[in-house]
This record gives structure tokens, C-alpha cells and sequence, in this order.
């Protein structure tokens, strides 16, 4: 089936901050997206492409509107939905106050899938169409977030968490049960539609050297995989990380020693980096996930970006649910922007709309499939509508430019700004529908 959409249409080619490269984005203002059998067939001019088309097509008007991939969420843990926005913690005693005991519910199914289709509604809801995935220590967890999205076909990565000390009982699994769930999940899922699987050791302070040990195992065993955990998020917690692991030079070092290090290793945090630490995650091509909305909230620290991306290390963005306080990318975007310019730069729109789709995409080693309109990319997008509010739509009436508007909208756009989104070309969230079923988050 063919289908295009036409509306201004943005996407991104490279890296804008690489120096020396005019090339790094491809707009239209009165552009068409070709989609055919769910993937990106053509994209250009609406008035030269249209009649190519022959009427061959189903044409969806997204005039007055900005249709970009859609966005890609690097850090979320799905078994926190109901504790977003918890007053008065930092980072460990957060944990043990609202975040274990929200997470012992899982232990039941029924809450688990229940959780699990709000949460899969809401990140459509919010523009994002794949999200890196952290679960409870439960397997049945993840079972029920895959099952949301597969139903959905979304592609998603998740795992479930290990965790086998520093925590309470009712939530620990040891390294052979950890090790065996693991894989018995990457069995049933890794490969399935779209879904991947992520080897989720918590952080380094709730598992044992036994576990992190399995952990790396498992990832030598199944080196498509991905793995996924924090580091360097607070201070506290460094110097607990420290403590606990006395023999290694850092707490990154921790889980370099296990094997834990590679491409399609996603770290979310990273503040507290020192500069042989960047470099080594760049050198084994991991990535780092800035979550700037949780590193506010919870107080953590402000992520120096420019050292990042100096070092070479890829990044993307996470919201960091439910220590982040917003499932909505556009406004982690604003929340980059504002810890960027604490640390003496000011994040450029082009960049931040990049670290949210195609960066986030390299960093997650899916840019063959996701994060542009390059032919045969798959069809996730999002029509974002610069008007949805009256201020939005009075401010962006004086934007000169595309880099205005894409400012204006991570400045001033929230969930309201997410007119539709789509997955494999398949409309999955329309802002404007009348009805819709319960749990879809609405
Ligand atoms: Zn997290």
C-alpha cells in the first residue's frame, strides 16, 4: 500500500555539530512523505513529487504542520509510570521510598500488563516511537511491555532489571536466576517484530561482582544484544559505587571489568565522568543517555554535553520516567537546553532534534531502520503542530526560519504539540480523535 503525507517535512542527514558539513538536514517546507508497505519510500517537493504519484496513493493533508521521525526515548523505566512526580528525595533514598516498593507491585501480571498498555499509550501520546525500556526485577514485567507494544507493532528494547543485593528482599533475583530469566526473555523476544532485548543490570551498587559477572556472560553470549544501566548519576552513589568495588579505577570501570562495555551499551547519566572514563566509552562504542528533566528533579548534577560529544562518545536522550518528569521528549529537549546553557553553551535546535531521532538512533546502533526518511527507513513519525496552543501559535507566527520553529517547539510544545504519530506507517495516536478506547491515555 502506498501512502503520502504532505506538510512540511524535517529529518536529519549527520551530525550538525560535525564541523565542515552544510549537508546535515533535509527540509521542505511544502514537502511529501512517501510511505509504502510501512517504510519510507521517497520524500521531496509536494508540487514536483505529486504528480508521480498518479493518484496511486492515499493523501493525507498535514499542511501547516512539521512532520519529523518520530522521536526516541534512550532511558525509561516502565515499572516507574506511578511514581513520577515524588516530592522531596535524591537519587538512593528516592529509590528505597517510592521507587522499590511501586516496583514490588509487578510481581502481579494483571498490574504489570495494566501499567504496561498506559504506558505504551503515553509514549505515542508524546511523539515517541521507540523507547529503551527498563523493567522490574519480575520477567513478567517485560513480558507485559513487549506484549503492549508488539500488539502495536512498535519497536521497542527492554529489559529485565538484575538485581541481587542493596535492595529489599521482595525485589531480589540472584546471579543464576538473573542470568536464567535473562536469557529465557531474549529467547522468547530478541528478534520478535520489532522488539530487542537489553541485559538491564540495574547499576553497579544492586548487583554483586557474581552477577555483573553473568551479566557478562550472557552479553558474550548474545553479542546482538543490548545492555543497559546508570552510572555516574549522583555523587552519593559514586562514592557508594567506589566503596563497594574498591579493586576498580571507576565506577565505568566497574563495568568494563565484566565485559559490560561495547557497542549497543547504553548508559543513561554519565555526569560524573572524569575524562579517561569518557574516553573509554568512546573507545568500546557505548553510549550515554542524558536525562536532563530526572537530573533536575532529583538534583543529581548537570550533564556537560560539549565534553561528551568532544570525546567522541554518541549520545542520546532519555526522560528518565518516572525520576524524569515528563514522558515528552520535546520537553527533555527544553530541559537539555536549559542545563546546556548552566554549563556555557546553548544547545542549538538542529542538535537537539537530532539527539532526539537520528543521533539517539547511531548512538542505539538502529539507524539502518529508524531515526531518518532515508529510503527504506522504517515509517515512524510524528506530525507536530506548531499552533496547538495560542501562545505557540502566536510566537511561531513571527519565526523567520525552520531553526526558529523547531526552538519554538521545544520551548513552548508539550504533549499538545503531538498532533499525530504513526509506526510503520500506521496512524498509532491522533490528538484530534473524538473517541478512543479506554487505557489509551486519554
Ligand atoms: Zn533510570
Amino acid at each position: 500500500m502506498k501512502q503520502a503525507f504532505r506538510g512540511s517535512v524535517l529529518h536529519f542527514l549527520g551530525d550538525p555539530t560535525e564541523s565542515g558539513r552544510a549537508d546535515t538536514f533535509e527540509y521542505h517546507e511544502d514537502g511529501l512523505l512517501i510511505v509504502e508497505d510501512g517504510h519510507v519510500a521517497g520524500l521531496g517537493n509536494a508540487r514536483a513529487l505529486l504528480p508521480t504519484l498518479h493518484g496511486a496513493a492515499a493523501l493525507t493533508d498535514c499542511t501547516g504542520k512539521l512532520i519529523v521521525p518520530g522521536f526516541i526515548d534512550g532511558h525509561i523505566h516502565f515499572v516507574q509510570t506511578d511514581v513520577i512526580a515524588s516530592y522531596g528525595r535524591r537519587l538512593l533514598d528516592w529509590l528505597e521510598q517510592y521507587t522499590f516498593p511501586a516496583e514490588r507491585a509487578f510481581a502481579d501480571e494483571v498490574h504489570a500488563r495494566e501499567v504496561a498498555r498506559f504506558f505504551i499509550a503515553e509514549l505515542l501520546r508524546n511523539g515517541t516511537t521507540t523507547a529503551l525500556v527498563v523493567g522490574s526485577v519480575h520477567p513478567a514485567s517485560v513480558d507485559a511491555v513487549f506484549e503492549a507494544a508488539l500488539a502495536r507493532d512498535m519497536r521497542l528494547i527492554a529489559g529485565k532489571a538484575l538485581m541481587d543485593r542493596n535492595c529489599p528482599e521482595y525485589l531480589r533475583d540472584t546471579a543464576a536466576s538473573g542470568y536464567a530469566d535473562s536469557a529465557a526473555l531474549i529467547e522468547r523476544w530478541h528478534g520478535r517484530g520489532r522488539m530487542q532485548y537489553a541485559i538491564t543490570p540495574r547499576f553497579a551498587p544492586s548487583s554483586t561482582p557474581e552477577q555483573l559477572a553473568a551479566a557478562g556472560r550472557l552479553a558474550r553470549e548474545h553479542p546482538d544484544v543490548y545492555v543497559h544501566t546508570h552510572v555516574a548519576e549522583n555523587e552519593e552513589e559514586v562514592a557508594w559505587a567506589k566503596e563497594l568495588f574498591p579493586e576498580r579505577r571507576s565506577y565505568l570501570d566497574i563495568y568494563d571489568h565484566y565485559g559490560l562495555l561495547r557497542r549497543r551499551t547504553a548508559l543513561a547519566h554519565g555526569i560524573w565522568l572524569d575524562d579517561a572514563d569518557l574516553a573509554r566509552v568512546a573507545a568500546t562504542g557505548a553510549a550515554l543517555v542524558h536525562c536532563p528533566a530526572c537530573n533536575l528533579f532529583l538534583g543529581s548534577g548537570l550533564f556537560d554535553l560539549r565534553r561528551a560529544v568532544a570525546a567522541g562518545v554518541p549520545v542520546a536522550l532519555g526522560t528518565d520516567v518516572g525520576g524524569g518528569t515528563t514522558f515528552c521528549m520535546l520537553r527533555v529537549l527544553h530541559e537539555a537546553y536549559k542545563v546546556a546553557q548552566l554549563r556555557g553553551i546553548s544547545l542549538s535546535p538542529h542538535l537537539a532534534f537530532y539527539l532526539a531521532t537520528l543521533g539517539a538512533a547511531r548512538a542505539l546502533d538502529l539507524d539502518g531502520r529508524i531515526g531518518s526518511f532515508a529510503t527504506g527507513r522504517e515509517a515512524d513519525f510524528i506530525v507536530l503542530d506548531p499552533a496547538a496552543t495560542p501562545l505557540l501559535a502566536r510566537r511561531t507566527a513571527t519565526a523567520r526560519n525552520i531553526s526558529e520553529k523547531l526552538f519554538l517547539l521545544m520551548t513552548l510544545g508539550d504533549d499538545r504539540a503531538v498532533a499525530r504519530t504513526y509506526l510503520m506507517g500506521k496512524l498509532r495516536h491522533d490528538r484530534d480523535a473524538r473517541d478512543s478506547a479506554p487505557g489509551q491515555g486519554k
